[in-house]
């Protein structure tokens, strides 16, 4: 045998042995903290007239980004300080917390999609030139997937539409009605808070597998692997198994793969991304 086919031949038996790690209906996941989105009225009683957001990071939402300056939020039984607030302003303040910090706080936010918060909980916000106490705007955040069109079509799900993504790892969870939110502004995330995450021992960057109807999502067999727009640019999602396979580069959302020093790359999963224009970037 030449070399070509042997490679070829390990390949085969690694991913019959590790069969289950080798669908591509994977979704990076990342953990929101507490946080909260200012309007920019709100944004100059608590911080000063024509006070503006300094950016501390970007978002892997384009366009998003996470403020140097942070709010206290107080409720009737406590508070919570250093909450991080969130550019660019919007139209509507908005203060997004786990049930654990509900619980500290005393209050009682429901469960909701980010932006709909008529009805929602009250909250008192302090800043250095002002505190401020809004009568709804608190809520505990609805997990939900962020996916371009391209990515809805991969996944052959629709806007508003819910499904169910299941994790692997030490402490295997399972989320029910995850929404489905589909923009030409969003790239390919889901976002859970750290309850859900703590509960599930999950990190950023892991991957969550998309179950549709009670199976395993399987990628249709006349989508192709669509290649990578303009706006899609190179990503910092951390690869988190320890064999990097051709069928994980193949399945790869991003321009970029980070793995890990221990993780193991087979000879074509290099060769995949050679020809796919795919980086494999190694974290020490
Ligand atoms: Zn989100």
């Amino acid at each position: 045998m030449n070399e070509q086919a042997i490679r070829t031949v390990v390949e085969e038996v690694i991913q019959q042995l590790l069969k289950k790690d080798s669908r591509p209906n994977t979704i990076p996941m990342a953990v929101s903290a507490r946080h909260c989105h200012l309007s920019q009225a709100d944004l100059e009683t608590l911080f000063g007239k024509g006070y503006e957001l300094t950016k501390k990071v970007d978002l892997s939402q384009p366009g998003q980004f996470a403020a140097n300056e942070t709010v206290v939020i107080v409720g009737p039984r406590g508070s919570i300080e250093k909450v991080r607030i969130l550019g660019p302003a919007r139209s509507l303040t908005q203060v997004e917390v786990s049930k654990t910090d509900a619980v500290k706080l005393g209050v009682n936010p429901p469960l909701r999609e980010s932006g709909n918060i008529a009805g929602s909980a009250p909250i008192t916000l302090v800043g250095p030139k002002g505190s401020i106490f809004k009568n709804e705007g608190l809520i505990i955040a609805q997990a939900h997937i962020h996916m371009h069109p391209e990515d809805a079509a991969y996944f052959a799900v629709e806007n508003g539409e819910y499904v169910r993504i299941r994790t692997e790892g030490e402490r295997p969870v399972s989320f029910e009605k995850v929404l489905i939110r589909v923009s030409p502004r969003y790239r390919l995330e889901m976002h859970i808070d750290t309850d859900e995450a703590n509960a599930g021992f999950i990190i950023s960057g892991q991957a969550g597998f998309l179950v549709k109807d009670g199976e395993p999502f399987v990628k249709p067999q006349h989508v192709t692997n669509l290649p990578s727009p303009e706006q899609k640019k190179p990503k910092e999602v951390q690869f988190q198994k320890n064999l990097l396979t051709k069928r994980d580069v193949e399945a790869w959302q991003y321009e970029k793969i980070t793995v890990h020093k221990g993780t193991m790359v087979t000879p074509l999963a290099r060769d995949a991304a050679r020809e796919l224009k795919k980086t494999i970037q190694v974290m020490d």
